[in-house]
């Protein structure tokens, strides 16, 4: 998420003091001063922190004034995203949208839903019974990328193997190679850790 200062004003940031937990101190807040930075300001979550990315030339009350906002801007988008895909009944409605955008409808799931117990896959399908799961980890991750997990396992539906045609189905979604890119930085953030808990599939299930 970007904003330029000299654009916005930041009438958020007096109203709603987002960094400040209950217990009154700063909640966990990067803050990283760029020399080439001039007018951006950027804002996004890292390894559960927050990191913000403001111009060198900063004073400590503008710092302060656009670190609450984007902290604010951050957390706004992220609960309506928790609203917007919260039910299975929601990733069902938003599966349909996206196989009907870009698989010509042709992708019919029988069911999509949420799962706690898949902490090394983002999503699994079984072609047998059209079935559907997403990792609960995508849950606050960017639109963008659970679209993309979504599109990958109907395609599955259609093309079981991760071939070449399975990739062609898969980049009929615009943002596919940039989901990609930001799963996999997500994946090389999680280092050695994330490879002990591999997760049950059942046969037949793809990933
Ligand atoms: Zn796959």
């Amino acid at each position: 998420m970007e904003n330029r200062p000299d654009r916005r004003t930041p009438a958020a940031a007096t109203a709603v003091p987002a960094v400040r937990t209950a217990v009154g101190r700063a909640a966990d807040v990067e803050v990283r001063r760029s020399a080439r930075r001039r007018r951006t300001v950027t804002a996004y979550r890292e390894h559960g922190r927050t990191v913000v990315l403001i111009p060198a030339a900063f004073s400590a009350a503008e710092e302060r004034r656009w670190v609450d906002q984007m902290v604010a801007k951050l957390q706004t988008r992220e609960e309506r995203r928790k609203r917007t895909l919260a039910s299975d009944d929601d990733l069902m409605a938003r599966a349909r949208e996206l196989s009907a955008a870009h698989l010509d409808g042709q992708a019919v799931p029988a069911s999509v839903r949420w799962v706690e117990n898949q902490n090394r896959r983002w999503g699994s399908c079984t072609p047998a019974d059209r079935t559907i799961r997403l990792s609960g980890r995508l849950r606050g991750m960017p639109e963008f990328v659970v679209d993309y997990v979504l599109v990958h396992e109907l395609a599955h539906l259609l093309e079981p193997t991760h071939n070449a045609h399975f990739w062609s189905l898969v980049h009929a979604y615009p943002r596919a190679e940039r989901a990609l890119g930001f799963l996999e930085g997500v994946e090389h953030g999680r280092g050695e850790a994330g490879q002990a808990d591999d997760d049950e599939l059942e046969p037949g299930t793809l990933a």
